[in-house]
């Protein structure tokens, strides 16, 4: 959208961060400059109606309105001027916020109940406003203002029933003329309220937007290594739960096996030592990325610990996720990695587990027996894989040997 664009390239101009990052004083600097519009734009409409046509107004309580938006207008301007003095002290300032919630709800029921607007554009101000202030100022206040608008609105409501009781008391003829037709007056009234209330929602939608960006933001960054940008252990391990769930769902166990491999790179501590820890990071992407090139569109790979990943291979059998390691085992140690003119080598070990079989019915279980297999491959001499065998198992020596000549494994 054009006006999103502009708005970006002002920002860009001015240095303008969004203002959900700003301090809580900035934001209720501009809370209460958005807010100054009721005051102004309500007693600028009242007075000139007032002017144009007085005979439409209330006579007895239009100078009260009138007090009322200038006090409420200069009070704001006042209360905006001390925040930006106070803001060089402080980054907070309660009474301000509370000021600015209170006397906005105050002064739009009251307008909207005296024009007899309350269940129209009255209550639409105060839903908009509501959601603005819900990301610029406290949630909780919000709360507290519901319990006092939602009581106040069924009085209103109450009273529109009652004949005793004036209906829209600030005006003294009906705008409604006897043919049915609004005059033209009231119609631009509403006219002027629509533009404010487009402009209201436009704010809304931008402030939703943010929320759902956020949303995601914070979502991402619970599941994602913010180095290797791939799943983080906790989420790693929740995919894994699902799968495990869809395996015992399926019933049919011999096509449906999850395979997990779970890899160490060798002697990391020696890169780290040698190369610094920058180094050491440029290694850990470059291994990432291997594993994330060589892996199918619905395996996971995560980032398990510092530099230990693991990779869940659904719908793989154990042969087969054994000859994947082995490939991504060769492809490690055939890779070099390139860190400001220094070359650094790098291998990993590998340990294999599939589920479901004797021992292993869980996800933790998968785990931890293909670490105990990578343990073995780290005893055993390192950059290797081993497969996890179970208890009165003989190793899968056929499995192991056909890897060694690098012959494919049938699945
Ligand atoms: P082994 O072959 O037995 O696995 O030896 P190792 O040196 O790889 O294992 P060890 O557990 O002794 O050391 C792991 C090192 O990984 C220590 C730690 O400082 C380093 N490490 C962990 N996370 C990061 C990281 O995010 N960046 C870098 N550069 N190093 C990390
Ligand atoms: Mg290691
Ligand atoms: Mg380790």
């Amino acid at each position: 959208m054009v006006t999103e664009k502009l708005i970006g390239i002002i920002s860009k101009m001015y240095n303008i961060s969004n203002p959900m990052d700003w301090p809580a004083i900035d934001r209720f600097i501009l809370l209460a400059s958005l807010v100054l519009f009721v005051p102004v734009g309500f007693g600028g409409m009242l007075l000139a109606t007032n002017m144009a046509a007085p005979q439409y107004l209330n006579q007895s309580l239009v100078p009260y309105l009138l007090t009322l938006y200038a006090a409420h207008a200069i009070i704001l301007s006042a209360l905006i001027l001390e925040a930006f003095r106070k803001r060089k002290n402080t980054n907070d300032w309660p009474a301000f916020e509370n000021f600015i919630i209170g006397s906005y709800i105050l002064v739009v029921m009251l307008s909207a109940y005296l024009t007899g607007t309350h269940f129209s554009e009255g209550l639409l101000l105060i839903f908009l406003g509501v959601n603005i202030t819900c990301t610029l100022a406290s949630v909780n206040k919000i709360r507290i203002c519901y319990w006092f608008v939602v009581p106040t609105l069924f009085v209103m409501g109450a009273t529109d029933f009652m004949p005793s009781v004036p209906y829209a008391q600030l005006l003294d003829q009906s705008p409604i003329a006897s043919s049915g037709r609004p005059m033209f007056g009231w119609l631009v009234l509403r006219a002027i309220i629509v533009t404010i209330l487009a402009f209201l929602i436009y704010l809304c939608i931008l402030a939703m937007k943010r929320w759902v960006e956020r949303e995601n933001l914070y979502q991402e960054m619970s599941m994602i290594d913010g180095l290797t940008r791939l799943s983080n252990r906790s989420s790693f391990i929740n995919r894994g739960m699902e799968e495990i769930e869809l395996v015992q769902r399926k019933h049919a166990p011999s096509n449906t096996s999850l395979a997990c491999i779970m890899i160490d790179l060798d002697h990391f501590k020696i890169i780290n030592d040698t190369w610094g820890h920058h180094a050491g990071d440029e290694v850990l992407v470059a291994a990432s990325k291997i594993m994330m090139d060589n892996s199918r569109k619905n395996d996971e790979v995560g980032r398990y610990g510092g530099e230990e990943f693991a990779i869940l291979l659904p719908g793989t059998s154990m042969k087969k996720a054994a000859y994947i390691a082995e490939s991504l085992r060769r492809k490690l140690e055939s890779t070099v990695v390139n860190v400001d003119g220094q070359t650094i080598k790098v291998t990993a070990s590998f340990g294999v587990a599939c589920y479901p079989s004797q021992d292993i019915q869980t996800m933790s279980d998968l785990l931890k027996t293909a670490d105990k297999a990578l343990y073995e491959a780290k005893e055993t001499g390192r950059n290797k894989v081993v497969i996890a065998c179970q208890p009165n198992e003989q190793p899968q020596k056929a499995v192991l040997q056909s890897i060694m000549m690098h012959k494919k494994i049938p699945t």
